[in-house]
């Protein structure tokens, strides 16, 4: 799983965050807007591909759902608890 796939899991828990990365992170003449001002992004910024890709899971989630509501069906990784890839944690393992 990429960095982006993560990201995007976590961003559709976010409530209202796809729709704010849209609104404020605009090509400005190929540069993104809504990052660092001191310093020129281009566009489309990590936060824009970010978004499009939550957006394109929330809507395959919708497909799947027949249009009810805003989590994805398929299978995802656990969202609240960021896991470094290989390392397990074994309930009762000393
Ligand atoms: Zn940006």
């Amino acid at each position: 799983m990429d960095v982006i796939e993560t990201a995007a899991w976590w961003a559709i828990e976010q409530p209202g965050w796809v729709e704010r990365v849209f609104e404020r992170h605009v090509s400005d003449d190929g540069r993104c807007t809504g990052c660092g001002s001191y310093r020129p992004v281009p566009w489309p910024c990590v936060l824009v591909v970010i978004a499009r890709r939550a957006q394109e899971l929330i809507e395959l989630g919708r497909a799947q759902r027949g249009g009810v509501g805003e989590r994805p069906a398929p299978r995802r990784p656990a969202p609240m608890r960021p896991r470094v890839p290989g390392q397990r944690v074994t309930p009762g393992a000393a």
